[in-house]
């Protein structure tokens, strides 16, 4: 006799579809046996981590046999000096993806309603849908969020609105003035979350500054990461940074020792490695503008963006174009999930990777 577990599964995880992660390199590598693979899927930092976090990581590794700071007291002290926020205010998490979880932990259920954008990251949908509450998708403009629309949007039992600035996979970011007048109008009920991830890579004068904002709005939660332009995706950290109220009850649903230890020391080094971080964000400027012009001499359109990635559009199938890529030793990232047939998304890597991307689009072009 056997189960249907599927059936028995929560309402919510019944029909749910997992997170697509990038296709990774060694999975490639044995599919081709070729040698020779570049990633630009993941968003991840070409420089890898900075010296001083790797230092720090080796430093660590006697003290594997404990547990982690389960406050992070070290990690908050750091964050709190650079940021001029309070200890209190901070939740740290196994990346920011953990943080985000927390707060669908905390707010969302069956009979709550959660508030995003159409091509917004994939998490806040998956995660609405597992914590079984509503999902209320609005309609993009010009691929980024459209703040009134998603104000008109807000219901009686709106628990939750996810608002990435940039946006993953668009590129697309808000204005520090058009984001502070729709959190004027969003009732202060409610918790705006405000996912930062790729912040450190925004040039634009007018980016909204979140600190700022959040002093301002109680129901604001700023989340970022350690992932993208510090170069730590593979151990996993990120935070908020909310009210000390908010922060209290992310608190409780938090596991006690949710960021390992490597990650919390590494963190530290590498909020302290102001030239590592410069470097990366230099690197992602002048990436950003070869393959702008690549893109553009081949006479494809792209999502201007801010970020760390790319998201063009092939003009034709781009399934079919990514598994040619594949074939070409390019890995790059297909966005159908985010409901873009059309485009994909190409990470920003070292000159040379994407030379390589370039040279392949070219050859499948
Ligand atoms: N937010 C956005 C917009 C992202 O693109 C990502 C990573 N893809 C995350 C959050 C989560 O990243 P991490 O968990 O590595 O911090």
């Amino acid at each position: 006799m056997s189960c249907d577990f599927v059936s028995l599964a929560n309402p919510g995880v019944q029909a749910l579809r997992p997170y697509q992660p990038g296709k990774p390199i060694e999975e490639l590598q044995r599919e081709l046996g070729i040698e020779h693979i570049v990633k630009l899927a993941s968003n991840e930092n070409p420089l890898g981590p900075g010296a001083r976090a790797q230092q720090a990581i080796c430093n660590h590794l006697a003290e594997l046999a404990r547990y982690p700071d389960g406050a992070g007291f070290a990690l908050k002290q750091a964050l709190a000096e650079k940021l001029s926020v309070r200890p209190s205010q901070i939740t740290l998490g196994n990346g920011s993806n953990d943080v985000l979880n927390l707060i669908g932990l905390a707010f969302l259920n069956p009979s709550a309603s959660a508030v995003f954008s159409r091509h917004a990251f994939v998490v806040y949908p998956i995660m609405t849908q597992y914590l079984g509450a509503r999902a209320i998708e609005v309609p993009a403009r010009d691929w980024g969020h459209d703040l009134a629309a998603m104000q008109a949007a807000i219901a009686d039992d709106t628990r939750v609105i996810f608002i990435a600035n940039p946006n993953n996979p668009t590129g697309t970011w808000l204005g520090h003035q058009a984001l502070r007048r729709f959190l004027q109008q969003v009732p202060e009920h409610i918790v705006v979350v405000l996912d930062e991830a790729y912040a450190e890579y925004i040039h634009d004068v007018d980016y909204a500054d979140g600190l700022a904002l959040q002093r301002e709005f109680a129901n604001l939660v700023v989340t970022r990461t350690f992932s993208k332009a510090y170069g730590l995706a593979g151990l996993r950290a990120g935070y908020a940074l909310a009210s000390e109220q908010i922060t209290d009850i992310l608190n409780r649903v938090r596991e006690p020792f949710n960021v390992n230890s490597l990650a919390q020391v590494a963190a530290v080094a590498a909020l302290a490695d102001d030239d590592h971080l410069q470097h990366s964000i230099r690197l992602n400027d002048d990436g950003r503008r070869q393959l702008e012009q690549g893109l553009a001499g081949f006479g494809l359109s792209f999502i201007p963006s801010q970020g760390n990635f790319i998201c063009f559009d092939t003009g034709t199938d781009a399934t079919a174009v990514y598994q040619k890529l594949l074939q070409q030793g390019v890995i790059v990232r297909p966005v159908v999930p985010y409901g873009m047939p059309h485009h994909l998304r190409v990470s920003i890597g070292l000159a040379a990777e994407n030379d390589r991307f370039l040279d392949a689009m070219k050859a499948v072009l």
